[in-house]
């Protein structure tokens, strides 16, 4: 199994883990019968808020680019999440008249479905860095000294967009050349 892998069938994880520990929290650490108040309610989602952020974080950490940029928008994120949770929140306590418990915990359960689709627009790498990645795995392309076309997987250096015909060392040089233009660019 590859890392990838392992690592999305973590993440799909993250609904089962958040379920476990919501009850584990409400119930266990919380006992108690009867209508919980909404202190209890807002503790629960804390909790289950430490758990998420974590687990999240700790999954997606080294995979993730942490540019000035996704720091930011990270915090961006979390504070929208928690801004839809209040917003949503007051809204069923205020228009459709329910219970401060029952609001609190609505309104609490959209803070880490919007946090943690909000972290996957984030935190996954743009174009330019994907380029940059694949580049220094060597799987960038081989492209015809004279006309640019793609060469990559061509079992001959003859290119059959201009139909020149190339050494192989003359390809390397060419691929060399075009690296530095890349670097100084
Ligand atoms: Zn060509």
């Amino acid at each position: 199994m590859s890392r990838l892998v392992a690592r999305l069938i973590l993440a799909m994880l993250i609904l089962p883990v958040a379920g476990a520990v919501f009850l584990f929290t409400a119930f266990v650490m919380f006992p108690g019968g009867g209508p919980p108040p909404p202190s209890r309610v807002l503790a629960t989602w804390i909790v289950e808020y430490a758990v998420i952020g974590t687990y999240w974080t700790l999954l997606w950490r080294s995979s993730v680019r942490w540019t000035r940029e996704r720091l930011l928008g990270t915090l961006g994120v979390t504070l929208a999440a928690l801004l839809c949770g209040g917003v949503g929140a007051v809204f069923i306590v205020e228009v459709t008249h329910e219970a401060i418990a029952l609001g609190i915990l609505i309104g609490g359960g959209l803070v880490p479905i919007v946090w943690v689709f909000g972290t996957v627009l984030v935190w996954k790498e743009n174009a330019q860095e994907r380029l940059e990645r694949l580049k220094t795995y060597g799987t960038d392309t081989v492209s015809c000294p004279v006309c640019g076309y793609n060469m990559t997987g061509l079992r001959e250096a003859r290119c059959p967009e201009c139909g020149g015909s190339f050494t192989v060392d003359e390809l390397l040089t060419a691929q060399q050349n075009r690296e530095e233009e890349l670097e100084q660019s």
